[in-house]
């Protein structure tokens, strides 16, 4: 008997028809003799509505008010699907977070899983029963729901596979695979059958939002078989599989982009010992993420320090630095809303140089200004103008022929 973990997105359980196509798919695979978790997310366009009407009832909203409010969404979902698996026939119950009980840490909107104590579905399944858990939420210690950040019902899925573990975690969604790069950008992306951990990583967290990137780890370090297919057709997806031995990685595998980045310049900083971690310590103790970072060479005893955070946070980013920036005498700061990042994922960049070079000068051709650059093992990423989005990425897509397949 093998057991399943199957985790449908919010297109997949927008409408009644479409939750009444999940259960039938659950049921199905129940019915073939298989332990069946499915794990769900809000319905689509939910989320983004329940953090609508917190906007517009408070501006500084508190994190637990907000987890208790877009938690709601998956509660929704989950007693729509376990109705329909019961109308088909076959028992089923739904789980809310804390009934798991998936136990996280107390970061309200980005928390982390610290166990899951599945006993409970374990005896549902062992009843027979089909178990239906809510995505995207846990519980801490003190009994507070939290959220695991957007997208991150991925994340409940893989970590119930897990604790579990199952034989295989199936992530339905609104494409039948993982892709080239996105396919809503790029007409003629090329489905991946087979994806290494480290590569899907990488694309997830440079923007690729088929996965979320957490789950994407969380997979590779429990080794969590993950399968991508479409919750519309029964066709095989992209596994997302280990490091093969032997396996020769494409040079270029993918191409992701991110609109959701903002560059900030600290102009005239004192070049001495010890600024720059002055300068974006208090953006790390706020809980902002800084990317891309780049400091000139000194001029007369002072540099600009350059770097990126993510659009939403920008603000944010702009107060906390602008108090440090005066206190160290430094000239001004300018933020720009308008950037994007730009990358290009390959396993197999580990030993093929001119990638770069590649990259910048296709750029160049499209007349795509690069204003910043970073790269590590297997990527590279360009910030540009986030008008050029789209243009760039078809023309890297192009550029390393990311549409044919790859020599066998
Ligand atoms: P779900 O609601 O099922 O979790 P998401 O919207 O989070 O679905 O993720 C699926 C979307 O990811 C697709 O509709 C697609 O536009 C986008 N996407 C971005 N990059 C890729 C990629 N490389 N391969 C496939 N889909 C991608
Ligand atoms: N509903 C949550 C979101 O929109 C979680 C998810 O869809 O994975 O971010
Ligand atoms: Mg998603």
């Amino acid at each position: 008997m093998a057991t399943i973990v199957q985790k449908f997105g919010g297109t997949s359980v927008g409408t009644p028809e479409r939750i009444q196509r999940v259960a039938a798919r659950a049921v199905r695979a129940h019915r073939a003799g298989n332990r069946v978790v499915v794990v769900v997310s809000a319905m689509s366009g939910e989320t983004n509505r329940l953090l609508s009407l917190a906007g517009q009832i408070s501006q500084a909203p508190h994190h637990r008010e907000i987890d208790v409010l877009v938690s709601s969404g998956e509660q929704v979902s989950i007693g729509l699907v376990a109705l329909a698996c019961c109308e088909l026939g076959v028992e089923a119950r739904s789980f809310l977070g804390s009934q798991v009980r998936i136990t996280t840490d107390d970061a309200h909107g980005m928390a982390r899983i610290r166990d899951i104590d599945a006993d409970s579905v374990v005896a549902a399944l062992d009843r027979g029963e089909i178990v239906v858990v809510a995505g995207f939420q846990g519980v801490n210690e003190d009994g507070q729901i939290t959220t695991l950040g957007r997208g991150g019902s991925d994340l409940s899925a893989v970590a119930m596979a897990a604790a579990l573990k199952a034989d295989v975690c199936e992530i339905y969604t609104d494409v039948d695979g993982i892709y080239t790069t996105d396919p809503r950008v790029v007409a003629d992306a090329r489905k991946i059958d087979r994806i290494t951990f480290h590569e899907m990583l990488e694309l997830a967290s440079l923007g690729a939002k088929v996965l979320q990137t957490r789950s994407v780890e969380f997979a590779m370090k429990y080794e969590v078989p993950l399968h991508v297919r479409s919750s519309f057709d029964e066709s095989e997806g992209s596994w997302v599989v280990p490091e093969e031995e032997g396996m020769e990685g494409a040079v270029v595998t993918g191409v992701a982009f991110d609109r959701n980045t903002a560059k900030l310049t600290v102009l005239g900083v004192p070049d001495v010992p010890g600024t720059v971690a002055d300068l974006l310590f208090p953006l790390g103790e706020a809980g902002i993420n800084v990317d891309v970072i780049i400091q000139n060479t000194a001029i007369d005893g002072r540099t600009d320090v350059t770097f990126t955070v993510s659009q939403t946070e920008m603000e944010r980013a702009v107060a906390l630095a602008q108090v440090v920036a005066n206190r160290l005498g430094a000239s001004g700061i300018v933020a720009d809303a308008h950037v994007a990042k730009v990358s290009v994922v390959g396993a197999g960049m580990r030993s093929e140089a001119g990638v770069a070079v590649a990259m910048f000068r296709h750029l160049g051709q499209a007349n795509v200004n690069i204003q910043l650059i970073s790269t590590s093992e297997i990527k590279i990423s360009c910030i540009i103008d986030e008008k050029f989005t789209e243009l760039a990425v078809r023309v890297l897509h192009e550029a390393f022929r990311l549409h044919e397949a790859p020599a066998a």
